[in-house]
């Protein structure tokens, strides 16, 4: 099948490159122009394991490409996947813009374009967005009726930064939401030959999907977070407790690891955006806004730890260790580091960071802040250390990448020093 991305970011490459892997012809649009250039060139502009060799194969093959010609990308294509970002807005709700901009865009070339067309919605959006924004844009800039001159349909994506390739090749299920079975049938038929159980629904329905899931996992973690802060008073560890815990299968393990809260692309904001959903329906959604809020304090315990141990942080020079909201990913949005660095440096602190691929992004929020060329750099002559990413190079530290601190202070944001290898350390809440 030939289809075009629009928006060509985390998912949307990702999206992209899987697509074309399963056999399809692909355009990815972005009116970003330097990064449709090093997407050409086979250099992902984003890191993610295992990206850049899928995309140099579908390159090689000339089943890929990437473009800011968005009127041809949707012209040469059976359907289009809109993938464009939904960030936070004002006092949280979601910031449609993009989306808006991008379906009056489409809407303008389905009015000269007449084959019949598809439009997927991918981003994650609140329901009702795609009938009352997308669909209502694509009918008033086409002058067509969808459902019956074109398709629409709601496809979201459950990928996670880190493993966005294997996920998105074998994701757990396929969410599948349409106006009409003709549109919904043609999205199950690319989604063929993947391996998973596939949900057709309405659209509002499958927008849903996505904000449950997102914040059932939001919740869990922000549980766990809550448990973890007990335990800490009692000297109880979080993460033995989570482990019984996880063994029962109607819970799982998955998602019960305490820490120094959630951050990403897609948490904070998705749980903020359903929240302002259900308040515009008069309902006031009390548990997620704890789950939040439980969240964000988590972000400043660590910094109250420190304050407890080491008094006045004035002056005091603080390593941390991880600035990416997650290993294997060099994406920082409301990653927890950013909170804690700020309000390090509000109470004085001088900071040494180090991480192994998200300093790049970190220098446009910190440019005066020092970053290191490793973690054992970073650690020399600090005050203090936190972890707040959980890298896999950070498990293997030893207790003499430490020795050279000016003082011996280190907190774990996330569990991950071995203590058969690294002496004495604390953790957020264990
Ligand atoms: P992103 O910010 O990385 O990428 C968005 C891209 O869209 C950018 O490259 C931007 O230049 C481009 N863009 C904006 N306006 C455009 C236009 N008019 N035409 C063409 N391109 C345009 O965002 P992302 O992280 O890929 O997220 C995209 C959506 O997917 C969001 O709704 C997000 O919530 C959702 N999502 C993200 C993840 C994730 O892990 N990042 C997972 C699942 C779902």
């Amino acid at each position: 099948m030939n289809i075009s991305i629009i928006g060509t970011g985390y998912v949307g490459l990702t999206t992209g490159v899987g697509f074309a892997v399963k056999g399809n012809e692909v355009s990815c649009v972005d009116i970003d122009e330097k990064k449709v250039e090093r997407i050409n060139l086979g250099d992902s502009p984003i890191y993610e394991p295992l990206l850049d060799d899928y995309l140099k194969r579908v390159l090689d093959q000339r089943r890929f490409k990437a473009t800011t010609d968005l009127k041809s990308a949707v012209m040469n294509s059976e359907v289009s996947f809109i993938s464009v970002g939904t960030p936070s807005g004002e006092g949280g709700k979601i910031d449609l813009k993009f989306i808006d901009q991008v379906s009056k865009q489409i809407g303008d070339i389905l009015k000269i374009k007449d084959l019949y067309h598809i439009i997927v919605v991918k981003s994650t959006v609140i329901p009702e967005t795609t009938e009352k924004v997308v669909l209502k844009n694509l009918e008033e800039r086409s002058g067509k009726k969808a459902g019956d001159d074109f398709g629409v349909c709601m496809n979201p994506e459950f990928l996670r930064e880190g493993v966005a390739m294997e996920d998105f090749l074998n994701p757990d299920r396929v969410v599948i939401g349409s106006i009409d079975k003709k549109s919904g049938d043609v999205i199950e038929r690319l989604y063929e030959n993947f391996k998973a159980p596939i949900l057709r629904t309405n659209l509002k329905t499958a927008e849903m999907i996505k904000y449950a899931s997102n914040s059932l996992l939001a919740t869990k973690i922000s549980f766990t977070n809550e448990v973890g802060n007990i335990c800490k008073k009692i000297g109880i560890d979080v993460n033995e407790v989570m482990k019984g815990v996880g063994l029962d299968h109607r819970i799982s393990d998955k998602f019960l690891n305490a820490g120094c809260g959630y951050g990403g692309s897609c948490f904070p904001k998705d749980v903020e955006a359903l929240i302002g959903k259900g308040r515009d329906t008069g309902y006031e959604p009390k548990l997620l806004q704890e789950v939040h809020d439980t969240n964000m304090r988590q972000k400043v315990i660590i910094v109250k730890q420190l304050e407890e141990k080491l008094g006045d942080l004035k002056g005091k020079t603080i390593s941390i260790l991880g600035l990416a909201f997650k290993p294997d990913s060099d994406d920082i949005r409301e990653a927890s580091s950013i909170e804690i660095i700020k309000k390090l440096t509000e109470k004085g602190a001088n900071i040494k960071t180090y991480d192994p691929k998200a300093m790049g992004h970190m220098r446009n929020v910190f440019p005066d802040i020092e970053y290191s060329k490793s973690a054992k750099e970073a650690i020399k002559d600090s005050d203090a250390c936190l972890i707040l990413t959980h890298w896999k190079e950070f498990k293997d530290l030893r207790e003499e990448d430490f020795k050279e601190m000016s003082n011996r202070l280190i907190i774990e944001g996330r569990r991950i020093l071995d203590r058969e290898r690294v002496f004495g350390f604390d953790g957020v809440c264990w």
